[in-house]
């Protein structure tokens, strides 16, 4: 699939919209969860163009993949998270119900969060 850049995150990172953010570096940006899932829900994203997880490993630098999750840990522990425990979950396609085709994390945490998958 090709990147769409008027896909909503590009639009936030672009700053057409706002966001509620959390951390921000030369290669992620961290905002709340517009329909929050769990007491705590944040979205990392990837400041480049990349439409999933599998483009973002194909395509991205290694600095960018580095910095990225570098990101994503630094994120979890800023919020607390990382003591009592925390979800990472990155939505891939149509099975998986990926709804803004630009690659992000979610994290969720701030309470126990159950199985994986409801079956
Ligand atoms: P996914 O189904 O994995 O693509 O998740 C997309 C997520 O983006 C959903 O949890 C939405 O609630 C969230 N979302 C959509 N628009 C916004 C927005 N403008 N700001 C923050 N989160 C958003």
């Amino acid at each position: 699939m090709a990147y769409d850049p008027e896909n909503i995150f590009a639009r936030i990172l672009r700053r057409d919209i706002p966001c509620d953010t959390v951390y921000e570096d030369d290669f992620a940006l961290a905002f709340h969860d517009i329909n929050p899932q769990a007491p705590v829900h944040v979205l990392v994203i990837p400041k480049g163009p990349y439409v999933s997880m599998d483009d973002f490993c194909e395509k991205a630098a290694d600095d960018e993949i580095a910095g990225f999750f570098r990101a994503v840990g630094r994120v979890a522990r800023d919020l607390g998270l990382s003591e009592d425990g925390f979800r990472m979950l990155a939505n891939s396609g149509a099975n998986a119900h990926q709804e803004v085709p630009h690659l992000h994390i979610h994290l969720f945490g701030g309470k126990p969060l159950g199985p994986m998958l409801v079956r």
